[in-house]
């Protein structure tokens, strides 16, 4: 029987995507055979940049991976994940805030399909305070966001 392929889902609003994102993806690659970054539209969150633009510029970033793939979506994720055949939700924790959050979701997505595996992985010490609401925050008042 041929191996299965570990192929996992990244998901997030990416609102613009960050050091941060980009520091889990670049160590998520080195874990599955196939990473997919998925850029929910996330109407609700009135982002800032569209859809289209949020995965154009993660595309530019991510382009020396040959096996990250960078794809919108607009639907539960359960959904999503089962249609791509995946079975491993990635998730980033940055601060003890992050957990609540992530932990609860986890929960309600293992209820929708036990199937489906959350995993997280721990930010490197220099991206835990870097997020999308300060980078725009701080590129709002013309402050360096290179962070
Ligand atoms: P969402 O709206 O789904 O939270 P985000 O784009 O804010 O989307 O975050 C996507 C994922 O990336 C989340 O799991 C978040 O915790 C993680 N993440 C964001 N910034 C960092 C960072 N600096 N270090 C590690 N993980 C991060």
């Amino acid at each position: 029987m041929a191996a299965s392929r570990r192929i996992c889902v990244y998901p997030g609003t990416f609102d613009p995507i960050t050091r941060g994102h980009l520091d889990i993806i670049d160590r998520g690659v080195k874990l599955f055979d196939l990473l997919v970054v998925a850029v929910a539209e996330s109407p609700g969150k009135a982002p800032l940049f569209s859809a289209q633009e949020r995965l154009a510029m993660i595309r530019e970033e991510v382009g020396r991976h040959r096996n990250v793939k960078v794809e919108s979506f607009d639907s539960l994720l359960m959904d999503y994940v089962r249609n791509k055949g995946a079975n491993i939700v990635l998730r980033g924790l940055r601060v003890m805030s992050d957990f609540e959050y992530e932990f609860q979701m986890a929960l309600i997505n293992r209820k929708l399909d036990p199937s489906i595996e959350t995993v997280f992985m721990m930010t490197s010490d220099n991206y835990a305070p870097v997020s999308s609401r300060f980078i725009k925050e701080i590129a709002r008042y013309g402050g360096d966001e290179r962070l």
